[in-house]
Formats: structure tokens, sequence, C-alpha cells
């Protein structure tokens, strides 16, 4: 078996939006946030994110949350569990959720809810990637790079069995 990837949006493409979604992002008002980034498919994303906001003049502290749902399969397994904790104090901050991509939603609400356990004064999220009709438990993302229809995408931070993150652009990965 062999794989290849086609082409849906181009390292330009995403740049521009990204640049979108750091001044609706400054919009808000926020001076200071603590971005927390779901590792592993949103380092690239948060990467380009957080230069963005940088540029829009919001004040960032950068945490990382290791959180599994899928393993290796193209199929979305039901249980989130937490790989790799962070260690910044959360409590009364203004904390926004970066993610890769919004699929069953159950990775974002999981997120959402530890954080708000954990004491957040506010939390947003942004996700380069969005498919609708594909919700099992309700949670929106505030910020939305792309809507794309229900392809199994890699590419800019996303994986396949590990592979194909390092690529430049978002691209839907074809099974031959
Ligand atoms: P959810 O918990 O919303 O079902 O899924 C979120 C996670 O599933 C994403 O962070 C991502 O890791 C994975 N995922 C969902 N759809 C895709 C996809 O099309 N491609 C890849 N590579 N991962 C996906
Ligand atoms: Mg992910």
């Amino acid at each position: 078996m062999s794989d290849s990837v086609k082409p849906l949006y181009s390292e330009a493409e995403i740049g521009e939006r990204i640049i979108a979604m750091a001044k609706d992002i400054a919009k808000s008002g926020k001076k200071e946030m603590v971005v927390v980034s779901l590792l592993k498919g949103s380092f690239i994303f948060t990467a380009d994110l957080v230069r963005a906001l940088s540029d829009c003049g919001v004040r960032l502290q950068v945490e990382f949350l290791g959180l599994s749902s899928y393993g290796n399969s193209t199929q979305s397994s039901k249980k989130v569990s937490i790989v790799q904790d962070m260690k910044t104090e959360i409590v009364g901050k203004d904390v926004i959720i970066m993610d890769d991509i919004l699929d069953t939603g159950r990775t974002l609400h999981f997120a959402s809810n530890l954080l708000r356990d954990r004491g957040a004064k506010s939390i947003s999220v942004a996700v380069m990637l969005e498919k609708p009709g594909k919700r099992v438990v309700s949670i929106d993302a505030d910020y939305i790079g792309f809507t794309i229809p229900d392809r199994f995408v890699v590419g800019y931070g996303l994986d396949y069995a590990g592979f194909y993150r390092e690529l430049p652009f978002i691209g839907v990965l074809q099974q031959h």
C-alpha cells in the first residue's frame, strides 16, 4: 500500500488565515493569555499563531498538554487521556486552547473541562480546522482557520501513523 497527499490549503493560504485569526483573537481585548497547545498535532499551528499574536501586541505564556484520542488509526476512539501534563498555574488566567482540528469534539471538550476545573478565568478555543456535522459532544471553537469536508487530512502538524506532520501545507490523505 502506498499513500499520497492531495493539497487542500497551501502554505501561503494558511499564512494568511493565521494573520486574520490573530487579529480576531486580539480584538477580544485580552492583553495577556495562557496558550494551551494540545500535542502533538497543534505544534506547528501554535508556533505560527503565537508569533502572529505577538505581532498584534498580545503577551503570552505558552504551555503544552498532551492528549490522546486517536492512536495510529483514522478512526476516532472514544476515550481521551492525558499523556503529558502542563506545568503553568492557570488559576484566574485567560486561557486560549489551540488545537489542530475539531472533529467529534471529544478532545476539546475534555481539555476545556479540565482547564475550567483547574480554575481558568476564561477559556477560548482556536482550531486550525473544523469538520462540521461530526460533533459527538457539544463544543464550538471561537476561532476557526478553515471548515473542511469530512476527509482525513494530514500536514501542518497533523499526522497519519506519526508521519506527514512536517508538511508545510494541509492535504487529503489518499490511500492506494
Ligand atoms: P476529536 O476529539 O474532535 O474527535 O478529534 C480531535 C483529534 O482527532 C485531533 O486533534 C486530531 O488529532 C484527530 N483528528 C481528527 N480528524 C483528523 C484528520 O482528518 N486528520 C488527522 N491527522 N487527525 C485528525
Ligand atoms: Mg490532536
